[in-house]
């Protein structure tokens, strides 16, 4: 049988890779091939930004004020609301994300569209009251030019969305790389961008390999700026690219984000937020609870309640609502989870839940392992310093409050933080000390497109969410006009 074959969009037109090479998405419930996407590459990358500089330059969108663009991102938002279930169901088969999570974002993700087109034409400039006599002196916002979307693969549309739409807010263009192992959403979704009425060459996109494709992009000298979500280490790599162009930058990086429960936490809170911080998702996620420190005091209770509970977790098939726990998403992901797990066990952690991946044979061939947690963890092994990115859990005890901030903040990232208390004083302080872009008091896992989401540290540069995030996607123009009678000493600085 013959798989269905998807197009990249540029310029407004649908066209395969100019080498005319596909390559094969698959299932991961399944681990079969079910979509060809178009393989670019540099031709590709040309053409993209080409049409993308043309459309910011002399296309129709040059012209459309603030507005109009933000009635366009309504629209878009509205589509997207249209066809939420569709879009759904596209990422449970080409991503393994289960059916209840991907409903629930894909209907939330229009609100991302709602807000910045709202917000595109409050951006406003300044009249600054200078100390210069003679002169009105005023700001104003504009885009920065064409940007590129790199996104990865845990959770396409929305991280998209977080990019996409204070970039378009702000009057960008805009080149999006979705990632080679889910790029049909990315796609799909490009139909409803036409259909909202955006103008050829605003939103183009095209698919392939990172290092091809992906870094073709960011070499790219018309390229004004990247906005990166994935590895630290691609982000490395985006950074120094960006870097030799003199580039604009957002990168949002991983994460081992300490999830801590005090004595006086409500227990049975606490275990609901440490699952949440470290299965959902099957763990691949960049804000993952995947370091649980565990004060001392109530240490052994808790790890009880904790695997009583994470044992009850459903695997299986994403599409089925009961699921609670899909596939890994791609082979390497899994092999990494893997490997971890081994690693863990040869640096003397103890597994008290799972350890292995599941049984193929009963969870539909695809790429399944079990929800596992490692106790008597040491905060300097490399299960509790490096990131997974699956569903492994690191227990690690701490006495008190000072040992806690300590262990906490003792790993090269910074992305979030959870902590579960009932004292509003420790919870203060706690948010207080803790070095992550994010942190939650009793609750995990809460992201909106009303506030700011980035990292510390090595998770990450620049803020995405919230109104100040559209500044990411603008620079600021300083305008001088003289109002004197005379020109003063042209030999002096004004
Ligand atoms: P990557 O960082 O390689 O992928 C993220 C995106 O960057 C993808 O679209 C990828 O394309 C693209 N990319 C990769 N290399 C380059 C490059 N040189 N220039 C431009 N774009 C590039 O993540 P991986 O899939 O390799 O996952 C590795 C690890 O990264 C995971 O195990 C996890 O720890 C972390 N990760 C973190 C995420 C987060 O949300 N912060 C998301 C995903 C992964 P392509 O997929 O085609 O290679």
């Amino acid at each position: 049988m013959s798989l269905p074959k998807y197009e990249i969009l540029i310029g407004g037109k649908w066209r395969a890779a100019a080498s005319g090479e596909t390559f094969e998405t698959d299932n991961p419930y399944t681990g079969e091939p079910w979509a060809l996407i178009p393989r670019c590459g540099a031709a590709d990358a040309e053409a993209a930004v080409e049409a993308a500089s043309e459309a910011f330059e002399t296309g129709p969108w040059a012209g459309t004020n603030a507005s109009q663009r933000g009635a366009l991102l309504r629209r878009l938002g509205d589509l997207l609301a249209e066809n939420a279930e569709a879009l759904a169901q596209t990422e449970v088969r080409d991503n393994g994300k289960l059916i209840a999570e991907m409903l629930a974002q894909t209907r939330y993700l229009p609100q991302w569209y709602y807000y910045y087109g709202g917000l595109a034409d409050k951006i406003e400039g300044g009249v600054i009251p200078t100390d210069k006599a003679g002169v009105f002196n005023y700001t104003r916002w504009e885009p920065l030019g064409v940007c590129v979307a790199i996104v990865p693969w845990n959770s396409p549309l929305l991280i998209l969305a977080w990019k996409l739409a204070p970039a378009l807010a702000a009057g960008n263009t805009i080149v999006v790389k979705p990632s080679e192992f889910t790029s049909v959403s990315a796609l799909e979704f490009g139909r409803l961008i036409e259909k909202a009425g955006f103008p050829p060459g605003v939103v183009n996109i095209v698919t392939g390999f990172g290092g091809e494709i992906g870094a073709a992009l960011v070499e790219h000298p018309k390229v004004a700026k990247i906005a990166f979500t994935g590895g630290e280490m691609s982000g490395a790599r985006v950074y120094e690219s960006a870097a030799r162009g003199l580039k604009h930058v957002t990168l949002e990086l991983g994460g081992k984000s300490p999830n801590i429960v005090f004595d006086d936490a409500i227990l049975e809170d606490a275990v609901k937020g440490a699952i949440s911080g470290i299965f959902a998702a099957t763990g691949q996620t960049c804000i993952a609870g995947s370091r649980l420190l565990v004060q001392k005091s109530i240490h052994n209770e808790f790890v009880d309640k904790l695997v009583a509970f994470a044992r009850t977790a459903k695997m299986g098939d994403p599409s089925l609502f009961e699921t609670q726990v899909g596939p890994v998403t791609t082979p390497p992901q899994y092999r990494k989870i893997l490997d971890y797990i081994a690693i863990g066990k040869s640096e003397g952690a103890d597994i008290v839940l799972g350890g292995k991946p599941a049984d193929k044979e009963k969870f539909g061939g695809g790429r399944f392992i079990e929800p596992t947690i490692f106790t008597g963890v040491g905060n300097r092994m490399r299960i509790a310093q490096e990131e997974i990115f699956g569903p492994v859990l690191s227990v690690i005890p701490f006495a008190d409050e000072e040992e806690a901030v300590r262990v906490a903040n003792d790993t090269i990232y910074g992305l979030a933080a959870g902590v579960w208390t009932q004292s509003i004083r420790r919870a203060v302080l706690m948010a207080e000390r803790l070095k992550a872009g994010t942190v939650w008091v009793n609750t995990y896992r809460a992201v909106s497109f009303t506030s700011p989401f980035g990292g510390y540290k090595r998770s990450g540069i620049g803020r995405e969410n919230g109104a100040d995030a559209i500044y990411e996607y603008l620079q600021q123009k300083s305008v001088w006009i003289s109002t004197a009678t005379e020109v003063p000493n042209p030999f002096v600085l004004r």
